[in-house]
């Protein structure tokens, strides 16, 4: 358990600091988050009430357990840990008129599609991005600055139509919480003075990726006392691509009142680690370079191995692990690290074939799926019409509702393009009609896409044939599976190698569905637990500290962790970095910094290997580690695949890199 007795000096001065602005800036394991929790402990101890605001969710659970362990009961209710997401939810939920939180991938782009999103220069994805970003940097659709160009007139009137729609359905996206509390906060001194009046003082860790609106509620609600503690590392800033505002937090700093504190002393990892993290992080002249002072031994030298391909990587990390387990390591000590999710899929497959346990920080919401979305989207637009005769929900306005029919439109795929859905749509309103009415009007039999509607339509029929009268709302999955070859189209939809765990989803979905007398049920009862989806992940993460498990992660949600082992995987041109971010200005050095952020994660070792295929193309060694003096060693990984890859490969030395056996 932290406590005062071990701290150094500097860390007891912002330790012991009480009262005014401070800050603390230090590199990676310098015990800042370490500074942030015996601080708000002791301020909590002696009464203050604070606001401590992590990065993810994740952070927030982890820095509760630490207070807890601290804190006795009374103590530990004068801390309130949270995002700023869910500060600003809970904000507008107490403060605001009731709202839908827009967590639906599909309807939002439904919406956009509605703001005819899809007509102007780049389409829906590329508009939805804008918007966000914008929203990110706080500007909304009021007082967005329109440029002298077409393109961007027609983006700013797309936005407008968009919003609207959403005021009219009662929507708020994820990247509107921050932004409206700011707002509120700036034009409602009474809602201010209740929310502000809750705390004290306010700390905020990590906080070299707050966006603008992010600091702007912080300072509101720090605005009377001042007591604003930020904590942070300009090197480990990875969210400049959604508008991470990092001048802030170098003005706070260097305001005469702000007293700043600087952690120089590493005590996370070994010397030879935080050489190589420190020799990486150089490469970008522009920084301003924090001095490390290392407190722990040499350590193993950083390894470097090369693999022809993902699958053998993954075998050869597998292989490693079971190494170091049979040496006394436990799997939790260990994790994966990568640049993109899609990297995690050799592991996962692999890991699975090694008998390693392991888990995900993305795993992602059971909702959110795909297939699981379609299968919504069907149980969405039949819902209003259960139980109900073909008459009456043909007279009923909020029958079989544009949206959700948008939405099932591809699903499964009916090669019908996004620009019929846009046609749909326009003929409807010009006609002042659901889509569902007019879709009779398509029925040219020589035409491909009328040909597909026409199908669509009696398979809708079909269904909402049988819908009417049903036992439970699994009934309805299974209507809609029959119907539709759904179960056909899982199989063969291209590009997902998982289609049996894509079926198996549908299966589980259908038989949760059973459960429900109506699909009106059902929908209620999953959206209760996709508003529970942030507790749901908190309880995750504490599970997950109990499991015995190798973490698989990508580098972003592996900031302020740290384990024993770390291999970093995939350090390959087009991967790390990234194959969009090498075109962009300060695309580089943002991919250096999640760099950075991986190898920095380690304590006692750092695994690094590079592929020298992926997607089945060639790529060369990443640009991050061509001049840092790594040494591959021969290899030793299993004779089978030595013996395999040796035939194909010229360097078998270099190819397999032999760091993670003994010899
Ligand atoms: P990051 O930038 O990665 O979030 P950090 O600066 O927040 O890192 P912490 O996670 O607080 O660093 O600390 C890193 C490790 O060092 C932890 O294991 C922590 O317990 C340990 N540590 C911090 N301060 C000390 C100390 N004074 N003596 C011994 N160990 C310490
Ligand atoms: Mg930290």
């Amino acid at each position: 358990m932290a406590t005062w007795e071990n701290l150094s000096e500097n860390q007891r001065a912002a330790v012991a600091h009480t009262d005014g602005p401070c800050a603390v800036y230090a590199g990676p394991g310098s015990g800042k988050t370490r500074v942030v929790t015996l601080r708000a402990a002791r301020l909590a101890a002696t009464g203050k009430r604070l606001l401590v605001t992590t990065f993810t969710a994740d952070a927030t659970e982890e820095m509760r357990s630490r207070l807890t362990g601290i804190l006795d009961k009374v103590q530990a209710k004068n801390v309130t840990v949270s995002t700023m997401h869910s500060l600003c939810l809970q904000t507008l939920k107490a403060h605001g008129k009731p709202f839908h939180l827009l967590t639906d991938p599909h309807l939002q782009r439904n919406l956009a599609e509605s703001a005819k999103a899809a007509e102007i220069e780049g389409g829906v994805k590329a508009f939805l991005t804008q918007v966000s970003y914008q929203k990110n940097l706080g500007i909304n659709h009021k007082t967005y600055k329109v440029e002298n160009s077409q393109e961007d007139r027609d983006f700013l009137r797309c936005w407008k139509d968009y919003e609207k729609i959403k005021v009219e359905k009662n929507y708020r996206e994820f990247d509107d919480l921050i932004l409206d509390v700011s707002i509120l906060l700036d034009k409602d001194e009474e809602v201010r003075l209740a929310v502000a009046g809750r705390f004290s003082h306010i700390i905020v860790d990590e906080c070299q990726d707050m966006n603008f609106p992010q600091y702007s509620v912080a300072f509101a609600l720090g605005r009377d006392h001042k007591n604003v503690m930020l904590v942070g590392d300009l090197d480990q800033s990875l969210y400049a691509f959604r508008g991470a505002d990092t001048r802030t937090f170098q003005l706070f700093s260097q305001n005469n009142q702000t007293r700043v504190y600087e952690l120089r002393e590493n005590y996370r990892s070994t010397r030879s680690i935080l050489q190589f993290a420190d020799s990486l992080i150089r490469q970008d002249e522009e920084r301003r370079p924090i001095e490390f002072v290392p407190t722990r031994d040499e350590g193993d030298p950083v390894s470097w191995n090369r693999f022809p391909d993902p699958d053998i990587e993954a075998l050869a990390v597998g292989e490693e692990i079971l190494h170091l387990v049979k040496r006394g390591a436990k799997f939790r000590e260990i994790a994966v690290l990568y640049r993109t999710n899609a990297q995690s899929e050799a592991f996962e497959r692999n890991f699975a074939a090694l008998e390693i346990p392991y888990t995900m920080r993305d795993d992602g919401d059971f909702y959110a799926r795909k297939e699981v979305q379609g299968i919504l989207s069907y149980l969405n637009f039949f819902a209003r019409v259960e139980g109900k005769s073909a008459e009456a929900a043909l007279t009923d306005p909020e029958a079989f509702p544009d949206e959700w029919l948008l939405a099932l439109l591809n699903v499964p795929s009916r090669k019908l393009s996004r620009v019929v859905g846009a046609q749909l749509r326009h003929t409807a309103e010009f006609r002042l009609k659901r889509i569902w009415e007019i879709l009779p009007l398509f029925a040219a039999d020589d035409l491909k896409t009328h040909r597909a509607l026409r199908a669509m339509r009696e398979e809708l029929s079909t269904i909402g044939g049988r819908v009417a009268q049903l036992e439970h709302a699994g009934e309805a999955i299974r209507h809609i599976r029959a119907a539709t070859n759904f179960d056909h189209w899982l199989k063969t939809d291209e590009g997902d190698e998982r289609d049996n765990d894509r079926l198996q989803n549908i299966q589980r979905m259908q038989a949760a569905a059973a459960h429900y007398p109506t699909i009106k049920g059902y929908l209620a009862a999953v959206q209760k637990v996709r508003d529970e989806a942030a507790r749901r992940k908190s309880e995750r993460a504490k599970r997950r500290r109990e499991a015995d498990e190798v973490m698989l992660s990508t580098g972003h949600s592996a900031k302020g962790l740290e384990w024993r082992y770390v291999f970093a995987v995939g350090w390959s041109e087009e991967i790390l970095p990234h194959r969009r971010a090498i075109s962009e200005p300060n695309g580089i050095s943002e991919e250096r910094r999640i760099a950075y952020v991986i190898a920095t994660r380690a304590r006692d070792a750092l695994h690094i290997s590079t592929l020298d295929t992926w997607n089945d193309a060639g790529v060369a060694p990443s640009r991050f580690i061509a001049g840092l003096n790594l040494i591959a060693s021969p290899s030793r990984i299993s004779e089978a695949i030595e013996d395999e890859t040796r035939i194909e490969s010229e360097k078998p030395e270099i190819t397999l890199g032999g760091l993670f056996m003994e010899v």
